[in-house]
């Protein structure tokens, strides 16, 4: 993805408000992000452990969607897939994260619910876990296809939050 800001990652937000968005810790040093193995940035914030945040152009804009962690975590005993890029994990590294929906549908309370690796670094599992039954295809070409699906997902979900009704 191309390089994000600063200033353009906090007014990407569409799901919190704008004094929200200038209280958010922003992720460390944006100089050291791979931003060509990223389809999203992902973070979670540190100040506010639940709270985590995801942002990503689309359409030529930066778009950006506040999450919020379930404050119960799945046992690490069992295993759960992450709904964005598809990776199996123990469930202790997925959680369900809840975003407000946009405008007034969010106002009333509305959110929509995804279960996502709990540190949000999915564009790096795409590249990095492949699983067992890829490992004899052409690697670049896997990376790609899971990179693609993983953005395709990632719209869909902002297009639930971003949906009106
Ligand atoms: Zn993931």
């Amino acid at each position: 993805m191309k390089a994000l800001t600063d200033k353009e990652i906090r007014r990407s937000f569409v799901n919190c408000s704008r004094s929200e968005a200038l209280a958010m810790t922003l992720p460390g040093s944006l100089d050291d992000v791979p931003w060509d193995e990223r389809e999203f940035l992902g973070w979670r914030d540190p100040r506010a452990p639940l709270r985590g945040y995801a942002v990503w152009w689309r359409d030529g804009r930066s778009l950006g969607i506040a999450l919020r962690a379930a404050d119960t975590s799945m046992s690490s005993r069992s295993a759960a897939m992450c709904l964005l890029c598809q990776s199996t994990q123990t469930g202790a590294d997925v959680s369900l994260f809840t975003a407000r929906r946009a405008g007034e549908a969010g106002r009333n309370g509305n959110t929509v619910g995804q279960y996502i690796c709990a540190d949000l670094n999915c564009s790096r599992r795409v590249r990095t876990d492949i699983p067992p039954w890829l490992q004899t295809r052409d690697p670049d070409e896997v990376i790609y296809e899971r990179a693609t699906a993983l953005q395709t997902r990632l719209d869909g979900f902002a297009d639930h939050v971003l949906r009106a009704t």
